[in-house]
């Protein structure tokens, strides 16, 4: 079985144990979420389930996504300062931001989990999950000749 196979055999059964209706529509946004590693826009996802339901408006996936989350099935990405973004990997992971594309790119490192995380003692705070985020400029942003004023630099294609 397909990696795409699993995760949506494991979303049929979480829907199936939340009593969460699998409507066409939303099996077709978790789909689209499954296709994309980029860590999609609202609209990005929007584009990828119109290619098969083009009568889906963009308040539909917004709020199935929304719902996707409150599942548990895919994560926001908290990224500051741009459009919100969603992640179909749940588990534990780290993220490289390009400032420039605004690409998302998935990052595991073990070193990176020894880290030293705030005393409940002292901070009167549990950690549940942490998530480095490391910006930068991405190989292709690097390799691109840096944007000239007058001309916008088109982001580059999924
Ligand atoms: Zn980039
Ligand atoms: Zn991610």
């Amino acid at each position: 079985m397909s990696e795409f196979a699993i995760k949506l055999a494991q979303f049929e059964e979480r829907c199936r144990q939340a009593g969460f209706a699998l409507t066409v529509q939303r099996r077709v946004v978790y789909e689209a979420m499954l296709q994309r590693d980029d860590h999609p826009t609202v609209d990005q996802v929007c584009e990828t389930v119109q290619e098969r339901l083009p009568e889906v408006s963009r308040a539909t996936v917004y709020r199935t996504l929304e719902a996707l989350v409150e599942l548990g099935v895919i994560r926001r990405a908290h990224h500051a300062g741009t459009a919100v973004r969603f992640d179909s990997n749940i588990h534990h992971h780290h993220h490289l931001i390009c400032t420039q594309c605004q690409r998302i790119v998935d990052f595991d490192d073990a070193r990176l989990e020894g880290l030293p995380m705030p005393e409940p003692a002292t901070t009167g705070f549990r950690v549940d999950d942490y998530s480095i985020h490391v910006s930068g400029l991405c190989a292709d942003c690097q390799a691109a000749p840096s944007p000239s004023s007058g001309s916008e630099a088109a982001p580059a294609a999924p």
